[in-house]
């Protein structure tokens, strides 16, 4: 089923309805296969998850001017092949056995992402159809999937990572060119929370604790206040960050504070 969605695609919000088995693309420039950029045990992620085997897509529907990977993530042809452009299995094997490998030698799970594996449903299913049953497998998302993605993805993951990193349309449209994205998100966030463990991340952005944080951390108290909030304060100005003056520096210290600070005024459960 996923990889006939591709013929028209509406695995994310922004619904193209191109035909990727014919060619077409759209703002994600994926095609059928899919490629994995880079793939390690990692400890950067949150502590409930570490150590982590990742593996990263290539290829996203979302163009984050201060994306931390840059161009791997925003181009699908980058890295190494793992299904090839017919869907046909190329290093699906390897990698899925890497991860067993990975499993076996002390990593707590396996974590999906990207760019946005969402993009690249079917070569996501086919990789956790080759993960042992119990292993703890993780989606990490940019949550701007569709009703569609999600029910293909119904009782696959046991964590979604799920991003929320921008606490208003206009920076989201302004940042990441992408329009009606805070009303995506969250609907995406509480259907993930009544399926799976969920992990909402936000990435601080220097110059955006009013504008996003604030909204974000406010929506979060009120909807879903028992669930881990993963607040990050390691912004590094990758990428197009420059293009965006309150952008351009890592994160200040002491915003980092306050936002904390206001995530704890209000209740939230935040998680290392
Ligand atoms: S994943 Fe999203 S951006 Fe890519 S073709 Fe499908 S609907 Fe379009």
């Amino acid at each position: 089923m996923a990889w006939e969605a591709l013929r028209c695609c509406e695995l994310c919000a922004h619904r193209c309805r191109v035909n990727r088995w014919e060619g077409e693309r759209g703002p994600c420039h994926a095609g059928v296969g899919a490629r994995v950029f880079h793939m390690q045990t990692e400890m950067a992620d949150e502590a409930v998850l570490r150590p982590v085997f990742a593996v990263t897509f290539s290829g996203c529907d979302l163009r984050c001017d201060f994306c931390i990977t840059g161009r791997a993530s925003w181009d699908p042809r980058v890295g190494t092949e793992m299904t090839a452009p017919d869907g046909s299995a190329k290093e699906l094997e390897s990698i899925a056995g890497a991860a067993r490998r990975a499993l076996a030698s002390g990593a707590r799970s396996v974590m999906i992402l990207g760019g946005e594996p969402t993009v690249h449903l079917p070569s996501a299913l086919e990789l956790a159809a080759r993960l042992p049953d119990d292993a703890t497998l993780v989606w990490k998302t940019n949550a701007h999937g569709t009703a569609e993605a999600r029910e293909l993805l119904q009782g696959v993951f046991d964590v979604w990572v799920a991003d929320f990193k921008f606490g208003n349309d206009a920076c989201a449209e302004r940042l990441a060119r992408v329009r009606r994205y805070t009303e995506i998100v969250r609907e995406n966030l509480l259907w993930a929370h009544r399926q799976a463990r969920l992990i909402v991340r936000h990435l601080l952005m220097p110059g955006h604790l009013e504008c996003c944080w604030r909204p974000v951390a406010a929506w979060l108290s009120a909807e879903l206040p028992a669930v881990e909030v993963s607040l990050r304060e390691g912004y590094w100005p990758a990428w197009f960050a420059g293009r965006h003056a309150a952008l351009n520096q890592p994160l200040p210290r002491g915003e980092y504070l306050r936002a904390r600070d206001l995530g704890r005024a209000l209740g939230l459960n935040l998680i290392p």
